[in-house]
């Protein structure tokens, strides 16, 4: 299996070689950007299974870089804020960090993150083009588990690993009211790092591509203090 390749753009070059050595002690490739213009080159070439992602830089800060990103690419993004009002910035803008972690960081943190974020998917079905067995139909949401795809009313959304796998496990137990704490242990696998405010900012980028108002959302709700559900509309 060929190595994942980590993108880290991080201006402080201590820190990015510390990171850069730990993870290719975990078996990762990496690349390295010290300003943001840089940075937001490299991940837009491409080859980047994940890009680990500074706010404060040269050239450009990185929620400009993320936006970005975000604008071509659905690489996987984590942010590293250092500050309490980078991270509500994360969490409040629609920028499309898939998670962040807050300097000073654990290295068994981030690197934990990072796996959970580069996990590669089952290799789909071979595209023949001969439809899919595998499809599970939720009201007017088809769910593909041969093509890692979920077609609204036949239309494909264009989802990131992450939200896929939300979607899918609040399809897959229709009505029940599921925790954060269990999302992020079952979804992301993050049994003891994790931040719950990482499933709210999921919720809020997969509502954007799946509901029709995600202001008013109809398929994935919200309980109130404890969780999320899927109902089918
Ligand atoms: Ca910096």
């Amino acid at each position: 299996m060929d190595a994942r390749k980590v993108l880290i753009i991080e201006d402080e070059k201590a820190i990015s070689d510390l990171v850069k050595f730990n993870l290719i002690k975990e078996g990762f490739e990496t690349d390295t950007a010290y300003d943001g213009q840089e940075g937001l080159d490299k991940a837009l070439a491409g080859g980047i299974d994940l890009v680990l992602l500074d706010v404060m830089l040269p050239t450009l800060d990185g929620f400009e870089i993320c936006r970005r990103i975000r604008d071509k690419s659905e690489v996987p993004i984590i942010m590293l804020t250092a500050k309490e009002e980078e991270v509500d910035k994360v969490l409040g803008l629609e920028l499309g960090a898939d998670d962040y972690i807050t300097k000073p960081f654990g290295l068994r943190e981030l690197i934990a993150r990072i796996k959970a974020n580069t996990r590669r998917v089952a290799s789909p079905a071979a595209a023949t083009g001969a439809s899919s067995e595998n499809v599970t139909e939720f009201g007017d949401l088809a769910i593909d588990l041969d093509r890692y795809e979920i077609r609204k009313r036949d239309i494909p959304l264009e989802l990131t690993l992450r939200e896929f796998e939300l979607l899918r496990y609040l399809a897959e137990r229709e009505d029940k009211v599921i925790t954060r704490e269990q999302l992020l242990e079952d979804v992301w696998g993050y049994e003891y790092y994790g931040d719950i405010r990482t499933v709210d900012v999921t919720v809020r980028r997969l509502r954007e591509k799946l509901e029709d108002d995600s202001s008013n959302p109809a398929y994935v709700l919200t309980k109130r203090g404890v969780g999320y559900y899927f109902r089918r509309p």
